[in-house]
């Protein structure tokens, strides 16, 4: 019986006994179990020198991220999670004008007792 050749890293892929279908999906939600299994794979970085995404024009998940046409694919925002960020963005500049104002106010009082003198 004739078995495939498989390298050394490979047996050690945490992605071994996963479907095809899996590690080489195009779309992130067919993708995740490869993408989890590459959290905690041991030969990430001799599957991506082996793989050489970019220039392979690989279709899949490779080291821990999902690859379309050698490009990495970005995750897709839940929604909700952009307006979280913006109002996080927004109360923390909320709170650096609050703080320029306090520091402006304890200045001018500073200064309005210095010239009491
Ligand atoms: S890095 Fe990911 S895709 Fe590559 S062998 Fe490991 S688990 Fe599989």
């Amino acid at each position: 019986m004739h078995q495939p050749d498989t390298s050394p890293w490979q047996a050690a892929a945490a992605c071994a006994g996963l479907s095809p279908s899996v590690v080489f999906s195009r779309r992130g939600k067919e993708a995740a179990p490869a993408l989890r299994a590459c959290a905690v794979c041991p030969v990430s970085r001799e599957c991506e020198a082996a793989v050489a995404p970019a220039e392979s024009w690989f279709d899949g998940v490779c080291a821990g991220r999902l690859w379309r046409n050698g490009r990495p694919v970005k995750p897709r925002r839940r929604r909700g999670e952009a307006a979280a960020e913006l109002t996080s963005e927004l109360t923390a500049a909320a709170l650096d004008a609050t703080l320029d104002a306090t520091a402006l106010d304890a200045a001018g009082a500073a200064l309005a007792g210095g010239s009491r003198g």
